[in-house]
């Protein structure tokens, strides 16, 4: 699963070569590693007037140990800057300058532009963006982050405020492909009230962990937040990763127990020589089931209530594909899919969910894919099935909220997998390259978009589909 393109445009003649051709330059990506910090170097953060983010976000930087620079950690502003920082008044410009300075350019490696724009009431207020972002764009270190904060548009007072939080999208989606380098660009909604439960996301969009994920709207609700360990935020729950023998289900369960959780990795009985190696390395335990037998619900359900009592995280991993174009799909196959991917998931929801097993603080995450939002040739059952995922999130996270029970889904776009290493040459270039980081993202990508959601610091994060694709061209 090597890409031995992205490994020779990084040896000094192939990055010659890249630049003469002008073609793709794949950065090399900051990964999370165990005991980083955060981030590498301080962060500006900012705000529109009236933002109601960026003394909280201040805050929890702060107490993170992450060095803030500009007007909300006191130290600079950028030049011509609108914004107005932590405690009202503006402060005068500061060391940063701007694009087409030249020489001149004083600005110092920043790690991340963070932006409140939950200030921003009416169009010409948008002005304060462009302010901001300028003289800043090319402070970024590689592998940068920009964040955007703002009100759900649903949750906005006004047609002219709900107006001008849905253009943040077209800032942000934008930036992810113009910065380059590795930056990653999200724009992340706060519901009025939900200031306290950013913490867990605010973290992973900092750090390495969510280095393949870009161009992302994220929406974060009201909920209490439990005390977190950040180090090992899923200390004491069970987490139950289904398909877990190989591939992203294997790197779930590894990523998973690393960050505290007692893994039950779940695979079909073919598997079951893979499956052990996988739970005995993570200290798991291993369940032998094919999770469209009719009995599957019951007896998984069965196991984990001898065995654990509940299950705090289930990840709905297991995925199969049967590709061939509509008219000469054999029917079994559209079942097939459908039944691995979709049918045997809502089944296992039921009965878990009726007996209760569940706890308050419960997580749900289903594994979509760019395919299940933009379609693909060959893939209708595929596509139905994955797009079904995203149709449960969204059905689910209502009703599932009443139990304080969370849902939500990655959508991963080309991964390197066993999987993704059999689509033929062309065709796996074009999905490698045909993204914002020009190369495919590995299986610790979308497992670590998957410990974010099942961290109890989550609470206020449900009915979301994440992508994890590099913001891939596919279905933007
Ligand atoms: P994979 O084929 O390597 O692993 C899937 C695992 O699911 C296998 O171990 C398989 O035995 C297990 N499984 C299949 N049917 C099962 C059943 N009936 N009962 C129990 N286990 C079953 O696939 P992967 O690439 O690791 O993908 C994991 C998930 O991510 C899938 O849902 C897939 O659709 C999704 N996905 C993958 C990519 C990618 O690029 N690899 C992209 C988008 C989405």
């Amino acid at each position: 699963m090597s890409d031995r393109y992205a490994s020779f445009a990084h040896t000094g003649p192939g990055r010659a070569l890249v630049k003469r051709l002008g073609l793709p330059d794949p950065p090399r990506l900051r990964r999370h590693r165990p005991g980083d910090p955060l981030t590498t170097a301080q962060v500006r953060l900012d705000a529109a007037s009236g933002g109601r983010l960026v003394e909280p976000l201040a805050k929890l930087l702060d107490s993170a140990g992450v060095e803030i620079s500009g007007p909300a950690g006191g130290t600079t502003t950028p030049a011509g800057s609108t914004a107005t920082p932590v405690g009202g008044t503006t402060a005068s410009a500061g060391t940063a300058t701007g694009p087409g300075d030249g020489a001149g350019s004083r600005v110092p490696p920043q790690a991340a532009l963070l932006f409140d724009a939950t200030g921003i009431t009416d169009s010409s207020g948008l002005r304060a963006l462009f302010d901001f972002f300028h003289p800043l764009a090319r402070s970024l270190q590689p592998s940068g982050r920009v964040v955007v904060f703002g009100t759900p548009p649903e949750s906005c007072t006004t047609p002219r405020e709900a107006t001008v939080q849905r253009a943040l999208e077209g800032l942000t989606r934008s930036i992810g492909k113009e910065f380059g380098r590795g930056t990653t660009a999200q724009l992340v909604y706060v519901a009025p009230g939900a200031e306290r439960a950013v913490e867990s996301t605010l973290r992973f969009l900092l750090s390495g962990r969510s280095a393949y994920v870009s161009g992302q709207v994220v929406r974060i609700g009201r909920a209490e937040v439990p005390e977190v360990d950040w180090t090992r935020p899923l200390d004491g729950r069970i987490a139950l990763v289904t398909g877990a023998a190989r591939g992203i289900g294997a790197k779930v369960a590894e990523v998973l127990a690393a960050d505290g959780a007692q893994v039950v990795a779940l695979d079909v009985p073919a598997a079951g020589d893979a499956l052990a190696e996988v739970a005995n390395a993570v200290g798991g335990t291993a369940v032998q089931l094919d999770l469209t037998a009719p009995d599957a619900p019951l007896r998984l359900a069965d196991h984990l209530a001898d065995r654990h009592g509940r299950v705090d995280v289930v990840v709905h991993n297991a995925g199969i594909t049967r590709d061939k174009t509509l008219g000469r799909m054999n029917p079994d196959w559209w079942d097939s899919v459908l039944e691995v991917n979709l049918s045997s998931q809502e089944r296992i929801n039921d009965v878990l969910l009726d007996r209760e097993l569940i706890p308050r603080g419960g997580r749900l995450v289903g594994v979509s894919s760019i395919a299940g939002i933009a379609g693909n040739r060959g893939q209708t059952n595929y596509a139905t099935s994955k797009a079904g995922v995203i149709g449960l999130v969204h059905s689910m996270a209502p009703v599932l909220a009443e139990r304080g029970i969370t849902v939500n889904a990655v959508a991963p776009g080309f991964i390197e997998t066993r999987l993704t290493a059999r689509i033929p040459l062309v065709l796996r270039e074009a999905g490698r390259r045909m993204n914002s980081m020009a190369q495919g993202g590995l299986p610790v990508d979308v497992a670590q978009a998957i410990a974010w959601f099942a961290s109890p610091g989550s609470a206020g994060v449900t009915g979301n589909v994440v992508r994890v694709c590099g913001q891939s061209l596919l279905g933007a």
